[in-house]
C-alpha cells in the first residue's frame, strides 16, 4: 500500500518537526521542495534569481518547483509514497501535481492541515534553529537544542521576511484548503500545544 500524504500548513506551523513523526509512521521519504532548493543553494547550483526570491521570503515561480518535484518523484525511494512538506504551495502546483500522480496511476491519501494562529507564528520563526548536522530543528525556548550543536538561523526567519511568507500563505498557499476540502482529502489538526502533543492529533488524524 502506498501513503502519499501532504502537510499544509503557514510557515512556522511544524510541518518540518511533524513530518518526521509521518515519514517514520509510513517508512516513507520527506520531500521538502525548502529543503532541496536550500540544498541547491549551499551547492552552489541553484539560479541566483530562484536565491534572491527565497532570500525575500516570496514564492519561486511554479514551472521550476514542479520541475524540481518532477524529477524527485522519478527517483526510487518514492515507490511505496512519499510526503510532502512545502509543496503544493499554489493551486497551479496542485494541479500539477494531481496530473504527475494520474500518469503515474497513483493517489492522494490525504491532506493534513496544521492549524496554528498566525500570532503564534512569527515567535516560533525567530527563535527556530536547524542543526546542519542532522537537519533536526529547534526551538530555543521551548525544545531547545544540545549543546555544541551546529545551529542555523534560516536567513528567512528574520522578522520582515517572516511577514513576507505569512502574505504569501495568505495570499496563495490557503486556496489550497477549499481545493483539497472540495475532493474530501482535508484533515485539519490543531498545532497549537507541544510536539508530542500535534504528533498524537495528527495520528489520530491519519488512523
Ligand atoms: P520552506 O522551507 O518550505 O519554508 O521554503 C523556503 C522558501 O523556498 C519559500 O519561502 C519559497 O521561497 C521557496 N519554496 C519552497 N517550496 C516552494 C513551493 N512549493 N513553491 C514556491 N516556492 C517554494
Amino acid at each position: 500500500m502506498t501513503h502519499i500524504v501532504i502537510l499544509v500548513g503557514p510557515p512556522g506551523s511544524g510541518k518540518g518537526t511533524q513530518a518526521e513523526f509521518i515519514c517514520k509512521k509510513f517508512g516513507i521519504p520527506q520531500i521538502s521542495t525548502g529543503d532541496m532548493l536550500r540544498a541547491a543553494k549551499r551547492a552552489g547550483t541553484l539560479d541566483p534569481k530562484y536565491l534572491a526570491i527565497m532570500d525575500s521570503g516570496k514564492l519561486v515561480p511554479d514551472e521550476a518547483i514542479i520541475e524540481l518535484i518532477d524529477g524527485r518523484l522519478k527517483e526510487d525511494d518514492t515507490k511505496d509514497g512519499f510526503l510532502l512538506d512545502g509543496f503544493p504551495r499554489t493551486v497551479p502546483q496542485a494541479e500539477a501535481l494531481d496530473a504527475l500522480l494520474s500518469k503515474k496511476g497513483l493517489k492522494l491519501d490525504a491532506v493534513v492541515q496544521l492549524d496554528v494562529p498566525r500570532e503564534l507564528l512569527e515567535e516560533r520563526l525567530v527563535n527556530r534553529r536547524t542543526d546542519l548536522n542532522t537537519g533536526k530543528i529547534y526551538h530555543l525556548l521551548y525544545n531547545p537544542p544540545p549543546e555544541g550543536a551546529k545551529l542555523e538561523h534560516r536567513a528567512d526567519d528574520m522578522p520582515d521576511k517572516v511577514r513576507t511568507r505569512q502574505s504569501a500563505y495568505e495570499a496563495q498557499t490557503a486556496a489550497l484548503l477549499p481545493y483539497y476540502e472540495a475532493k474530501a482529502l482535508l484533515r485539519r489538526v490543531d498545532g497549537v500545544g507541544k510536539p508530542d502533543e500535534v504528533t498524537a492529533r495528527l495520528e489520530a488524524a491519519l488512523a
